[in-house]
């Protein structure tokens, strides 16, 4: 079955959807983007996604060129002609075509905007959980607006791909006074000695995870001791626990950073309850 995208209005075969070669997108990375979870055929935390794009459109000056409820239902129309149950949608919308010129084009361009949709192994996805995963720190080289969903994410490639190189998961970038900021996709978090869940406040310094912000209220409905402040590479090898969150990967145990085991080096309890708990707390629609 050939997987079928929605692009500025028309759904198409992969292969025919395209963008301009002048889609400021291609030309700049001048759009933002949302990658939501597909479960059981329903959308998680839909509300949630559409306000973060939102947001992000209007940090940049794009303005949607939809309404919220069309793109509701091409969200669903592509899940549908992708048969999608378990999976991933992904949104993306740039600030459209126009001869290339960093300031931006004429009043009157459309943005573009895309959706794909594809299937995910959840019961893998639960093997890797029951195993955890690798991070490597990397010095955090990224713009100071990274609360926007930009696709501008050079850094995140090259972090993401130091990590592969280096035999792990995810990289999680470092700032100058030696704090973690969030991974090169995902949020990062510790559970400290104390059992305290910890982390770094959703400034400009990181994206504000969907997956985070419903996981906090799991944690405070679990009894659990929720701080949000920065933490440094060195409380992170000595934590109890470490985790990473995002949309695709739930709460994914963390077990070596740098290849330091990270407690006894296998998954935590506190992550593995909060992973088995989250969808309780998510919206499902
Ligand atoms: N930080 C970054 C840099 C990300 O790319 C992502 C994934 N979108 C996240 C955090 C996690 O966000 P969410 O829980 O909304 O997927």
């Amino acid at each position: 079955m050939s997987r079928i995208a929605y692009v500025n209005g028309r759904y198409l075969p992969q292969r025919a959807a395209t963008v301009h070669v002048e889609d400021r997108g291609y030309q700049f990375s001048d759009g933002v983007y949302e990658v939501c979870e597909v479960r059981g055929g329903r959308i998680i935390d839909e509300r949630r996604h559409l306000a973060r794009l939102k947001r992000s459109l209007d940090e940049l000056r794009i303005d949607i060129p939809m309404s919220e409820a069309a793109l509701a239902v091409v969200l669903r129309e592509c899940m549908r002609r992708n048969r999608v149950r378990d999976g991933i949608l992904y949104l993306q919308i740039t600030r459209g075509v126009a001869r290339r010129d960093h300031g931006f084009p004429p009043p009157g361009t459309r943005p573009s905007i895309v959706v794909t949709a594809h299937g995910i192994d959840l019961a893998a996805n639960e093997r890797i959980a029951a195993e955890g995963v690798g991070v490597v720190t990397v010095p955090d080289n990224r713009w100071q607006r990274v609360d926007i969903k930009s696709i501008s994410l050079l850094p995140n490639v090259l972090a993401k791909q130091a990590a592969r190189e280096r035999g792990a998961k995810e990289a999680w970038f470092v700032d100058r006074d030696g704090h973690i900021t969030e991974g090169s996709l995902s949020n990062a978090w510790i559970v400290t000695k104390g059992g305290k869940v910890v982390t770094r406040p959703a400034d400009y310094g990181i994206l504000r995870g969907i997956t985070r912000t419903v996981l906090i209220d799991v944690i405070r409905a679990q009894g659990l001791t929720f701080e949000e402040r920065p933490f440094t590479v060195e409380e992170a090898y000595g934590a109890r626990e470490a985790f990473l969150t995002s949309a695709s990967q739930i709460v994914m145990p963390v077990v070596r950073i740098d290849d330091r085991p990270v407690g006894n080096g296998a998954p935590g309890s506190v992550a593995t309850a909060l992973r088995a708990e989250f969808h309780r707390h998510a919206e499902w629609s």
